[in-house]
């Protein structure tokens, strides 16, 4: 199936399911909404569109990269919608990173039951200062060698989906370099020290503190080869933000949508909203910046598809993408004054949710810093 043919069949499942479940009091509610995902996510299994980057022989689909643009972009209108279908992160990004890199034993302890959507994830690298952030070189977790495996020591944060997983991947030191490790729910020396409260709220499993304290695993720990991890690490990013591309253009659209409708409605003076210029050049630049959104992310998708170097491209996308949906939110909040702001209307969770895509896969400004040392560099033509 194309994503053109999928994309209707999950705008109606999001529009009959995922929307009407969406609800304020779900914010921050890690227990709930799990509950609520795993409800909707049945009903995505019953219609058959569960998992639609997940390859066939994982249990999904099977979508392209340019085929999950517009399939994305319709199950991220919901902040529900993600989850349902099983294309949210960490997850989607993990399976992705695993398929590749999963020992033979690692893919049915670890990969198939996620693939399945039976189970979720983590991913933790970062770590409160002085360790690691925005420079991956800066890891200060060590796995040292223990008889039988190794031992991981360190604190992270913004674990992402920690919180009821049955499975993390950490970024830890060894000696040979910077390299992953399996963790598993419940093992001695693995804390959950804290649900760490955030802008964004509808993040499966929230964002989790937690501590390695003479963590034992075993040699089928190590994902991928010992020294590996920065080159593991980027080849799980430049996916990861270009599908949150895909999906946080379906956010703000809905959110523009749903702010053409009220400026339709609402009166000013004499005539609605809609008829005042000021209101409709506003309109006019959420749709610039989502036009321009969803070619750049088009294009990223067809050559990350075709197996080229996105690089450079992935980060000019991350930047423009980021910012964009980010101005188109706050321009529908502006349009919808005190309803708007309210969590009478998604329009203020979905802002607050836009927000910190900013700052993770790489901030705005290690983007530009790489694009613009590359120019240099390479002599690029601008
Ligand atoms: C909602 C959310 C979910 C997350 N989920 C995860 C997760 O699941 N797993 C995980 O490991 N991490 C996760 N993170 C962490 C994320 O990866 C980091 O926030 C990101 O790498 C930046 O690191 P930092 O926050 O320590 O910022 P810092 O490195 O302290 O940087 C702070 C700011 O300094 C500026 N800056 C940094 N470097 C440069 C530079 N070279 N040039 C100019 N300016 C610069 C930027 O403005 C940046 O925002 C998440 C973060 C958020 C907000």
């Amino acid at each position: 199936m194309s994503g053109s043919e999928l994309a209707p069949r999950i705008r109606d499942f999001v529009e009959q399911h995922c929307i009407p479940a969406e609800s304020a009091t779900l914010a921050h509610d890690i227990p709930g909404l799990d509950r609520v995902i795993l409800e909707l996510r049945e009903k995505a299994r019953a219609a058959g569109l569960l998992a639609p980057q997940v390859p066939r022989e994982l249990g999904g689909l099977g979508l392209g990269w340019a085929d999950c643009v517009p399939v994305f972009e319709e199950a991220g209108r919901s902040l529900l919608g993600p989850g349902a279908l099983h294309c949210a992160p960490p997850d989607q990004p993990n399976i992705h990173l695993l398929d590749r890199h999963a020992k033979p034993a690692q893919r049915t302890r670890h990969l198939l039951p996620l693939a399945a959507g039976a189970v979720r994830s983590f991913f933790a690298m970062t770590e409160p200062a002085p360790g690691v952030g925005s420079d991956p070189a800066m890891v200060r977790t060590t796995a040292t060698r223990v008889p039988g495996g190794w031992r991981l020591d360190g604190r992270k944060w913004f674990a992402s989906g920690a919180r009821g997983a049955a499975f993390g991947i950490v970024v830890a030191r060894a000696e040979e370099g910077i390299s992953l490790f399996f963790v598993e729910a419940g093992m001695p020396g693995l804390t959950l020290v804290r649900d760490i409260g955030t802008l964004d709220a509808f993040g499966i499993g929230g964002h989790t503190e937690l501590l390695l304290e003479d963590c034992r695993v075993g040699e089928e720990a190590l994902l991928g080869r010992l020294g590996q991890g920065l080159a593991l690490i980027q080849q799980r990013l430049e996916p990861a933000r270009l599908f949150h591309c895909m999906r946080y253009i379906g956010l703000a659209s809905r959110a523009m949508q749903l702010a053409q409708d009220y400026c339709r409605e609402r009166q000013f003076f004499d005539q609605p909203l809609a008829g005042h210029q000021l209101v409709q050049a506003l309109v006019a630049d959420a749709h610039i910046d989502l036009f321009a959104a969803r070619q750049m992310t088009a294009h990223v998708a067809r050559r990350f598809e075709a197996g080229e170097d996105i690089r450079h491209e992935s980060s000019m996308l991350k930047v423009f993408v980021s910012e964009a949906v980010s101005r188109v939110a706050d321009r529908a909040l502006q349009l919808t004054g005190a309803h708007g702001v309210s969590e009478d209307g998604p329009i203020s969770l979905i802002t607050r949710e836009l927000r910190p895509f900013r700052i993770y896969d790489g901030a705005s400004e290690v983007h530009r810093a790489a694009i613009g040392r590359r120019a240099f560099h390479r002599n690029l033509r601008p």
